[in-house]
């Protein structure tokens, strides 16, 4: 069995994470103690090294870090890497998006989520990364319940829903963490 951390402190990750792993040999746990990682990279890979690297010096084992954020086209990438930090509440996030998208119309109003994996070892040397994004479009209201963040506002034309209105289990094979963790997992089962 390996027993991987992942170096976050949001359940929905952890959730995720489980949901897509199908490999009972494969175990996730959430980092413990004071995991307080400065998120001060200039992209979503070097914010997950930090991260990654983080819970390393905590848990002294191997850690897996998810850094991910939603990129707009016609907001030049933003909010990207400030995702998270982009308003207080996820309602406000939302809103301050939807407000500035507000005259783009429809398609004008691509978007991705990106995902950036870094896997560490007991000493933090980053030892396996991988991206995955999935491609969409903003709606103009957010719908769904399902997921977390930004999934009530990226819809996706092929399902003609947004995420947060698709069952949890196909977010879990489309998404961007899938598209990111399904080649860490392989990676994983095949090098430790
Ligand atoms: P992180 O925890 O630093 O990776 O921040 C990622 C931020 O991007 C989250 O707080 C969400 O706002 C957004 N985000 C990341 N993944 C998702 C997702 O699967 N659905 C919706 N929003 C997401």
């Amino acid at each position: 069995m390996i027993k991987i951390i992942l170096a976050t402190s949001n359940p929905h990750k952890l959730e995720e994470i489980n949901a897509i792993n199908k490999n009972p040999q494969i175990v996730f746990d959430v980092v413990k103690g004071d995991f307080a990682p400065v998120e001060n990279g200039k992209n979503f890979k070097e914010n997950a090294l930090i991260k990654a690297q983080e819970a390393s010096r905590i848990m002294k084992t191997y850690c897996l870090a998810d850094d991910s954020g939603l990129c707009v086209d016609a907001l030049d990438g933003r909010p990207g890497i400030f995702s998270a930090r982009y308003a207080d509440t996820q309602k406000e996030k939302i809103a301050k998006l939807l407000a500035e998208l507000n005259q783009v119309p429809k398609e004008k109003r691509h978007a991705h989520f990106t995902c950036a994996m870094v896997l560490t070892d007991g000493n933090g040397k980053p030892i396996h990364e991988e991206e995955g994004k999935v491609f969409g479009v903003i709606d103009y209201e957010a719908k769904g319940t399902n997921g977390f963040g930004y999934d009530p506002i990226f819809y996706l034309p092929e399902y003609n829903q947004t995420i947060a209105q698709l069952p949890e289990d196909v977010k879990n094979t489309i998404s961007h963490r899938a598209n990111a963790l399904k080649p860490m997992l392989k990676w994983i089962e095949e090098n430790l």
